[in-house]
């Protein structure tokens, strides 16, 4: 697994370095809109600890951060009416899951139908 790296755009947007459209904040997760949408709803949700990615959160992060980051997502699932008729989370992690941003996000898919699961699969 890569060390954290604190120059990841993720971690920017924490400092307050690149601003974000928000979503969601407490005090140890942030949620807000992906810039290339590729569903109606396409929301990122980070914890505010540094986490390369969703192994390394399982690992790392105290129950209060897991609790909080998953808590979140429920919070966001419900407020934005996704919960009737369904939504996608992934978590893209390292190379093969094709892992842009080396900070640990969970993306919420929904808003219409997401399509199949992985590209190229009917
Ligand atoms: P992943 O491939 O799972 O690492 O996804 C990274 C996601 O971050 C992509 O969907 C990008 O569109 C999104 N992204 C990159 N930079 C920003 C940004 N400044 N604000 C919001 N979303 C971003």
């Amino acid at each position: 697994m890569l060390d954290y790296d604190n120059e990841n755009i993720f971690s920017k947007i924490l400092r307050g370095e690149i601003p974000c459209d928000k979503v969601y904040e407490d005090e140890k997760v942030l949620a807000f809109n992906d810039i290339a949408p590729q569903a109606p709803v396409h929301i990122l949700v980070i914890p505010k600890g540094s986490y390369v990615s969703i192994d390394d959160f399982a690992v790392k992060a105290n129950p209060q951060e897991q609790v909080a980051f998953f808590a979140a997502i429920s919070k966001i699932v419900h407020d934005k009416g996704l919960t009737e008729k369904g939504f996608r989370c992934i978590a893209n992690t390292g190379d093969h899951g094709g892992q842009e941003v080396p900070h640990f996000h969970m993306h919420i898919l929904g808003g219409g139908p997401v399509g199949p699961m992985v590209l190229g699969q009917d």
